[in-house]
């Protein structure tokens, strides 16, 4: 694998995977521009080299199909002003061939949406899993999704992967694009290599104790990334809507707080698990229950185990919070992902805020800490402290796969594992 500092692409055509699937508004104005911000550092370095870029993303779910509503024609003035670089655009990416081969050095090329070609996802269309004719379906389109993968490569002489938000997914722009360059031709961009030393600073490199905090709404999203960590933490803090299973499955009365009964037998498992391999298990022991699901329901502090009929807990007490401060306080190592309460709603948002500020706290003392996977990056964005913690991820189903303990095919393709 080659290294994107080290390397020098004057006279190089790269092709660089990025993440632009930005939301954008009925206009089809940009929203939130926060994926092409990160993807500049890797761009602007290919050409301040003198290299020639083609940029190629998806947006948006087309399922195979060209969608103007979904065309990446409508980000390309904003791609030209975040790289201070005029942009062409290829309207069909399968057949850029001739715009690829006319790019000089500091030119920029876009691809229309990759995933207007149902090669891109490699995904059979228009027929049911369980039909006797999936299989050969599905090897057909294995065969076009290489074919696909190929013409991608040979725009290029080289290939750069900076789109975590993918990194999970077997495309054939994230993965199998990477067979077609040889080891010194392909590399990871700077956000995608960020992403993957957070994910080693704390799965292989981690500094105890390591705590791991999860929250959020369910067991079952979660289960793997419990049952991966239990192996490597020395606290599991398991508190939001999910920490109820276990409460229940112990015999207590949770009331109306949300629960999965067909989990609570893996929810004692967990327990015994933690117990049998020396970490230390904290679940809530106390939360702020509502009667309604709502911001400005009625609040009463109780006893996890003893909440009253028509009552939901919403959000961690403050004897849960004690607990747990001492605990994050005393780390070296902390990966939070998942709040630990509706914190959509303000006056429920108390305890994931708490969690947010111990956290930083530990960052300031000099524990590393990784936020990651969905609601836990939007929580310590709403409470001010994304630059107070080590790392915030912005790939939320490829962190929570690589903390699952999985093997990233974006990741493994380029590395070559
Ligand atoms: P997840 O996507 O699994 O990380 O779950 C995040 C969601 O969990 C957020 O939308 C929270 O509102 C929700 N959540 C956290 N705690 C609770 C709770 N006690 N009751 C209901 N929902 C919760």
């Amino acid at each position: 694998m080659a290294n994107i500092n080290d390397f020098n692409f004057a006279g190089v055509k790269a092709i660089v995977r990025v993440d632009f699937n930005v939301p954008l508004n009925e206009e089809g104005k940009i929203t939130d521009d926060t994926r092409i911000r990160g993807a500049v550092p890797t761009l602007k370095k290919i050409l301040a080299d003198g290299g020639a870029l083609i940029v190629m993303s998806h947006m948006g779910k087309p399922k195979g199909k060209v969608n103007p509503k979904l065309s990446l024609g409508q980000i390309k003035d904003a791609v030209a002003a975040a790289l201070d670089a005029p942009v062409k655009f290829a309207e069909d990416c399968g057949k850029a061939a001739e715009a690829a081969a006319e790019l000089k050095a500091g030119e920029v090329l876009l691809l229309e949406n990759l995933r207007f070609y149902p090669e891109e996802e490699g995904k059979p269309v228009g027929i049911d899993k369980e039909d006797p004719a999936y299989a050969d379906a599905k090897k057909e389109m294995k065969t076009r999704q290489n074919e696909f993968a190929k013409t991608l490569a040979s725009y290029a002489d080289v290939y750069v992967n900076d789109a975590f938000g993918t990194a999970h997914r077997r495309h054939a722009s994230t993965a199998v694009i990477a067979d077609f360059f040889d080891a010194d031709h392909k590399m990871l961009g700077y956000l995608m290599e960020k992403e993957v030393v957070a994910i080693d600073n704390v799965l292989k490199n981690a500094q105890h104790p390591f705590t791991a905090i999860i929250g959020g709404s369910k067991v079952s999203s979660k289960l793997a990334v419990i049952k991966n960590l239990l192996d490597k933490v020395d606290n599991l803090i398991i508190g939001g809507g999910m920490g109820f299973t276990f409460i229940k499955a112990q015999g207590g009365n949770i009331g109306l707080s949300l629960h999965e009964d067909d989990l609570m037998p893996e929810a004692l498992s967990v327990m015994a698990a933690a117990k049998e391999k020396g970490v230390n298990l904290s679940l809530s022991v106390q939360t702020v229950c509502a009667q309604e699901f709502k911001n400005d329901a009625e609040r009463q502090t109780h006893d996890i185990f003893n909440i009253p009929d028509g009552w939901e807990g919403m959000d961690a007490g403050p004897k849960s919070l004690e607990n747990w401060k001492k605990i994050i306080l005393d780390s070296k190592t902390i990966l939070w992902n998942g709040p630990v309460g509706v914190f959509e709603f303000d006056n429920f948002a108390v305890g994931t805020g708490e969690i947010a500020k111990y956290v930083a706290e530990a960052t300031a003392n000099g524990a590393y800490s990784l936020v990651g996977g969905g609601d836990s990056v939007a929580a310590v964005n709403k409470f001010g402290l994304a630059d107070k913690v080590s790392y915030v991820s912005t790939g939320g189903g490829a962190m929570l796969e690589a903390i699952e303990g999985k093997t990233l095919p974006g990741v493994a393709a380029i590395k070559g594992e």
